[in-house]
């Protein structure tokens, strides 16, 4: 019996019709599909993309060298060295993050005293070689000045939730 249902199937090309059928139900829904890069859906503020390092307003840095961050990153991928200033006040020497080996779970972020390790919603970056995904003290700050404005936006857009 079940043989001559397949045939029948077969024959008049069912599953086929089906198929069809499918294909014409979703040619007048609505669009689903993001043209990227031109087209872009939103982002959350908390999204943990490139990492940066903040200053304040007047271009202190704003890290003091606590090694929280480094303390609590669970894939050890930040490393971090520091001096005292003649002013008495630390900084870092050295602070370094290692991509290759993070897995942005921003816990660096949720454990900084002073907001200066923040996670940006840059996410188009790659490296050709390890050494590229090995981001230096100059190279995060330098991300942190570019986009400051982005950061302090997302942050106070997420502030109320914290
Ligand atoms: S996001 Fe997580 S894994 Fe990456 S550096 Fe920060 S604490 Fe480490
Ligand atoms: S980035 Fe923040 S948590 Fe990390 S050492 Fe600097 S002040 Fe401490």
């Amino acid at each position: 019996m079940q043989a001559i249902r397949d045939f029948v199937k077969t024959f008049l090309l069912l599953e086929l019709l089906q198929g069809l059928a499918l294909t014409g139900r979703k040619l007048f829904a609505r669009k689903v599909t993001v043209q990227y890069p031109e087209e872009r859906t939103p982002m959350s503020p908390r999204f943990r993309g490139l990492h940066a390092l903040r200053r304040y307003p007047n271009g202190e840095e704003r890290c003091i060298a606590c090694k929280l961050c480094e303390a609590v990153c669970p894939a050890m991928a930040i490393t971090i060295e520091s001096e005292q200033r003649d002013d008495g006040t630390r900084r870092t020497t050295r602070y370094d993050i290692d991509l290759t080996k993070c897995i942005f779970c921003g816990f660096c972020e949720e454990s900084c005293p002073v907001d200066s390790i923040v996670e940006t919603h840059i996410l188009e970056y790659h490296g050709e070689r390890r050494g590229d995904l090995l981001y230096t003290k100059e190279m995060l700050l330098a991300i942190g000045d570019h986009y400051e404005k982005d950061i302090a936006a997302a942050r106070a857009a997420d502030a109320p939730y914290r």
